[in-house]
């Protein structure tokens, strides 16, 4: 008898004692919600992941002013009226106005603080912690808030007519004399700021040989562009909506819904470039016999196209000459691209209008694959 003979009957007998029990069929997983570890189990990962997705999909904190969501710092210059805010994902907010101790408010209380705030330096932390949530989530805001009052902002409009619009050339130097005066009334406005640059942008696009311009005409857009979302928080002023309209029209944005603008010369082309159909010329009976008071400077290829646009409007055929007119526009050197295809879509439209539908297909063809021309020319050209 050895050693290894005794442990292997050992082991023997063990085994017999002590069979190994019958595993069975794979146990069933179970699937539990880890967020609100209430007692529910999923059969599924999807039927889960769907309860994860409908329960707790983590909302950022959403901030609206206006119909508009605030960049991560931002200049506030009107004043902001509790409608003008929209929150949502909200639970709580930490707020701090020139650095002084963090406040926690509620939603309620935000609204409040956003609109009785005149000035200074605002900075927010909006927190959405819903306890079924996974994380808590935040988002900061630094508002710069300057409010200009309404005898301010009147007071801009009056050293702008008075230094810009009345003056019978544009300049470099008539824009530094704004902003001298401007500067005076110590506020610090984005409305002084985006009239500044729309006028300088009218004087990079013209390049009138008295200005010694170092930029390229390009930038005329950027400005432009700048002035347009400066100038657009105070539409509820008329100068800063007609200029804003006007940009608009330079830069080839038609807005669907447009909005009147009641420069009848600009309203007209607009509502011929969109929808020729449409133009009911009496609408415009004022048109031809008032010389309003000019209230800002247009640049030249702007100032053009709404009288082609007019012409056209106003002749009551369309005739080779007016066609010529159009053509003659649109093939122009001197004119910027943008608007040598308002001039196409300008020609292509008063043709439509004046029913001589076979004379406008040459002048769409030419824009019926740029944007946003093509959105509404392609219709047009299919129905030829
Ligand atoms: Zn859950």
């Amino acid at each position: 008898m050895t050693v290894g003979w005794i442990v292997d009957s050992l082991i023997d007998r063990f085994n017999e004692n002590y069979p190994v029990p019958d595993p069975g069929a794979r146990p069933k997983r179970l699937l539990t919600c880890p967020y609100c570890k209430n007692s529910r189990v999923y059969e599924t990962h999807y039927k889960l992941g769907a309860h994860i997705a409908e329960c707790h999909s983590l909302l950022k904190p959403i901030l609206l002013i206006g119909k508009n969501e605030p960049n991560y710092k931002e200049k506030i210059n009107l004043k902001l009226e509790p409608h003008m805010l929209s929150i949502a994902n909200v639970t709580s907010a930490d707020v701090n106005i020139d650095g002084k101790i963090w406040k926690k408010i509620s939603t309620g209380d935000l609204e409040t603080i956003l609109s009785e705030t005149t000035g200074g330096q605002c900075v927010i932390k909006l927190i959405n912690s819903k306890k079924e949530l996974p994380h808590i989530t935040e988002r900061k805001y630094q508002f710069s808030i300057h409010i200009s009052s309404e005898e301010k902002l009147n007071e801009i409009d009056r050293i702008f007519y008075e230094t810009i619009v009345s003056k019978k050339d544009l300049t470099l130097k008539s824009v530094g004399n704004f902003l001298e005066k401007v500067n005076k009334l110590k506020i610090n406005s984005e409305y002084s700021e985006g009239l500044c640059e729309y006028v300088s942008g009218i004087i990079i696009k013209e390049r009138p040989e008295s200005e010694k311009l170092s930029v390229i005409f390009s930038e005329h857009l950027n400005r432009y562009i700048s002035a347009l979302k400066k100038l657009s928080k105070f539409k509820s002023r008329p100068l800063a909506k007609i200029i804003v309209s006007i940009i608009r029209f330079s830069i080839n944005q038609f807005p669907v819904n447009f909005d009147k603008t009641g420069f009848n010369k600009l309203d007209l082309a607009v509502n011929l470039i969109r929808d020729p159909k449409s133009v009911k010329i009496d609408q415009y009976k004022n048109l031809f016999s008032e010389e309003g008071r000019p209230v800002c400077p247009m640049d030249h290829g702007t100032t053009q196209l709404l009288n082609l646009a007019t012409r056209v409007c106003q002749e009551e055929r369309w005739t080779r000459i007016l066609e010529e007119e159009c053509r003659n526009t649109a093939l122009s050197q001197t004119l910027g691209s943008k608007d040598k295809e308002k001039a196409f879509a300008i020609w292509g439209a008063g043709a439509v209008l004046k029913d001589q539908k076979s004379c406008a297909e040459e002048p769409l063809r030419k824009i019926s694959a740029i944007y946003p021309f093509n959105e509404w020319v392609s219709p047009i050209l299919e129905s030829l």
